[in-house]
């Protein structure tokens, strides 16, 4: 064989070699949020997932720490049920936290999300959902969509999400963010939710993820019959306990859970 002729044959090859290069790099981006001074990612340890088909779920470089949260801060501490567990470790908790708290993300606390307000600890969520014993065809209505955290780990778990949210900045977000990530089930209303959402009422369950002085009474007529709420309530600026109020016909039963921390249910004047 001429020299000339060996030399084609390398080229040809190298340019083979980086075709089948660049042809992997696009599934190994699927994670897509990752900071993009971060090192390796969890995905380039996992080669299978290059061969995947696009149906099978998206491993993000946040699985580890994913699954740490849920062994130590939620299992570790006693919640149990499934659902809950499962919701926690699918959704992307890092998707909802601004940029400079990726680090962050799946910390044993609250973070802020602007405008004064915060994503509730992890643990939080966990219990809250919990206490509410979600059914799969269950209607839910949150107020305080914040991120929007709470009403996705709810939309994993029951039929329908209605959520409601006061500062308008923070309702457009968790509106633009839930869509993006594909939830059809959660529909945001940007208003003053003591009032509840009385067009969709009765709701089978209802969590309330900032605090008012008292149990608002819209909030009770909203409640379906055998429907449970969970709602942290306390004067502004201090703790808070945390109630489990459960409607049966005419009857309030309300079963006193923590003491919490959450901001302030602020009104519309
Ligand atoms: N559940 C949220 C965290 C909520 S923080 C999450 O998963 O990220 C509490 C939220 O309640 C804040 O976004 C705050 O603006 C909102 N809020 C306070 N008063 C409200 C009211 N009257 N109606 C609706 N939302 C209210």
């Amino acid at each position: 064989m001429s020299a000339r002729c060996k030399w084609r044959m390398r080229w040809t090859g190298l340019i083979l070699a980086l075709g089948m290069l660049v042809s992997c790099a696009g599934p190994l981006r699927q994670g897509g949020t990752a900071p993009p001074s971060a090192g390796p990612t969890e995905e380039m340890a996992q080669p299978s997932l290059t061969l995947a088909p696009t149906s099978a779920p998206v491993m993000d470089r946040y699985q580890k720490d994913r699954q740490m949260m849920i062994e130590s801060q939620i299992q570790g501490r006693g919640v149990k049920d499934e659902d809950v567990l499962r919701a926690m470790a699918k959704v992307p908790r890092h998707e909802f936290v601004p940029p400079e708290y990726l680090h962050e993300a799946y910390a044993d606390h609250p973070l802020p999300i602007g405008y004064g307000q915060t994503i509730s600890q992890p643990y939080i969520v966990a219990v809250m959902t919990e206490l509410l014993r979600l059914r799969s065809t269950d209607k839910v209505l949150e107020i305080g969509t914040g991120s929007g955290y709470q009403a996705a780990i709810l939309a994993e778990i029951v039929q329908e999400v209605y959520s409601v949210e006061i500062i308008e900045p923070l309702y457009l977000q968790a509106k633009e963010r839930l869509e993006r990530l594909g939830y059809k089930n959660i529909h945001l209303k940007c208003g003053d939710g003591y009032y509840g959402w009385e067009e969709h009422a009765p709701y089978d369950a209802i969590i309330v993820t900032c605090a008012p002085d008292h149990i608002p009474q819209p909030l009770v007529n909203q409640l379906a019959d055998g429907g449970r709420m969970v709602i942290p309530v306390g004067p502004p600026g201090s703790y808070q306990v945390l109630w489990l109020v459960e409607r049966q016909g005419d009857k309030i039963k309300t079963e006193r859970i923590m003491g919490v921390a959450f901001v302030p249910l602020t009104r519309k004047h």
